[in-house]
């Protein structure tokens, strides 16, 4: 029995590509197992964004190491972003005993790699066609795009991922019409710089199509013309790319009333040496544009503190950004050296842990504040939420504007889109009654 077991580290895309590994290995008849000791191929698909993670990553293969010695057929595999990022083989010898070590791109060559597929076959796959398999009914994840071309200073993911590839429009929208004839409601487009998106296929737009001149906004009309399709979100758009075309497709009805847009920093000088390419003036301009088009979307930043160099004034003008923006949530990041990085090479990693855990808490302060005053306009609103679990009668799901919200339901009702009024508004949950 071929039995694979996942382990997925790292963001929604890294999700996304463990739902398509899934999906490939299930295509070649293994099939998942929950716990490590029962399969025979184990997978981690890792994230490098901070050295935490990859110093997870050796202490997992170990302990796999241990397993193997009482089950010889064990096959261990790394995928994600270590192993684009090792140019230099150094990730490798760290961790020994790993059988297999692939970026995910070269996904289709698994079966070679497996010696269950002659060479012939590898042709026809392509990592952006592999079907995922997903644990959800009523929520995709749509890849339409992978790679980046920006070089953020501090970021793996150009070489992790490699250069910007786009998805062909018909295979994207393909894969959303089959996902809501089986009954999918809710779809989140992944790209690493998602509003950048050009379709290679630009001939596949419909005719009547409003935004031709921005395929990014172009697709989101597509995509809103789907019917059966409720709620349509996407992660992350990069400040520089976000235009009137895309503030105009956000009126669109099936758009999600939140928007994540990565700040990164309240400092035009910090944001200049991380090679973000807008300045704070513009990060504020946009949200503004943003909320014009529609006043209550609810927005969240990723922003990061103590980046090389970074000082008290320029990590307040983060503070400022927060505040200015109105921000209802954000992921904060303390900076952490990534070898190989620009950042690495051109800056010292001169702001101390001390200082970078007083930065994050006070801005962690600062966010649960501003979000427990924020979610206090749901109360007495009715709000709609696609329900994701129940248990033991508590049912929770998230609202358009991405607040969880609990209520007492039943267990029929996960999949489903209803309606909950609020009466209890918390920092990070709604609570509310089925109406
Ligand atoms: S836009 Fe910047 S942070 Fe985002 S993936 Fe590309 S290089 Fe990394």
């Amino acid at each position: 029995m071929r039995r694979y077991y996942i382990l997925t580290m790292g963001c929604q895309m890294n999700k996304n590509d463990s739902e398509r590994i899934a999906g490939f290995l299930s295509s070649l008849g293994y099939v998942a197992v929950e716990r490590p000791e029962d399969g025979n191929l184990l997978i981690i698909n890792t994230c490098s964004v901070r050295q935490a993670a990859e110093d997870r990553v050796c202490g997992i293969v170990r302990n796999w190491q241990a397993l193997r010695r009482q089950k010889t057929n064990m096959i261990i595999a790394i995928t994600g972003c270590m192993p684009g990022r090792d140019e230099s083989g150094k990730l490798r010898r760290r961790i020994p005993g790993v059988d297999l070590w692939f970026g995910i791109d070269e996904l289709p060559r698994l079966p070679v790699w497996l010696k269950e597929l002659n060479v012939e076959q590898e042709k026809n796959f392509d990592y952006l066609n592999i079907k995922p398999m997903r644990e959800s009914h009523s929520r995709a994840f749509i890849t339409i795009q992978t790679g980046c071309n920006n070089f953020c200073t501090y970021c793996v993911v150009p070489n992790a991922r490699g250069r910007e590839r786009n998805r062909s429009l018909i295979d994207i929208l393909n894969e959303v019409r089959n996902f809501v004839v089986k009954g999918g409601l809710e779809v989140t487009l992944l790209g690493q710089v998602v509003n950048h998106y050009i379709a290679p296929d630009p001939e596949s737009f419909s005719k009547e199509n409003p935004f031709l001149s921005d395929h990014f906004a172009a697709l989101l009309w597509e995509l809103n013309q789907i019917a059966g399709l409720e709620r349509l979100h996407f992660t992350a758009p990069d400040p520089q790319y976000f235009n009137a075309v895309q503030a105009e497709a956000l009126k669109l009805p099936k758009q999600m009333n939140y928007i994540h847009l990565p700040a990164q920093s309240g400092d035009n000088e910090i944001l200049r040496k991380m090679n973000r390419r807008y300045t704070r003036e513009q990060y504020v301009e946009i949200v503004k544009k943003i909320r014009v088009a529609r006043p209550n979307m609810a927005v969240g930043a990723d922003l990061m503190v103590g980046f090389c160099g970074e000082t008290d004034e320029q990590f307040n003008n983060t503070l400022d950004l927060y505040k200015e923006c109105d921000l209802d949530i954000s992921y904060n990041a303390k900076y952490s050296e990534r070898s190989g990085t620009p950042a690495a090479k051109a800056f010292k990693d001169d702001v101390s842990r001390e200082i970078k855990k007083r930065r994050w808490e006070e801005l962690q302060e600062i966010m649960e504040a501003q979000a427990l005053r924020k979610n206090q306009i749901y109360v007495g609103s009715i709000v709609e939420v696609l329900v994701e679990n129940c248990e033991q009668g508590i049912c929770s799901g998230n609202s358009r504007e991405m607040k969880l919200v609990n209520f007492l339901g039943e267990p029929n009702l996960v999949d489903t889109i209803v309606r909950v009024k609020i009466f209890e508004a918390k920092e990070w949950v709604l609570k509310g009654k089925i109406i």
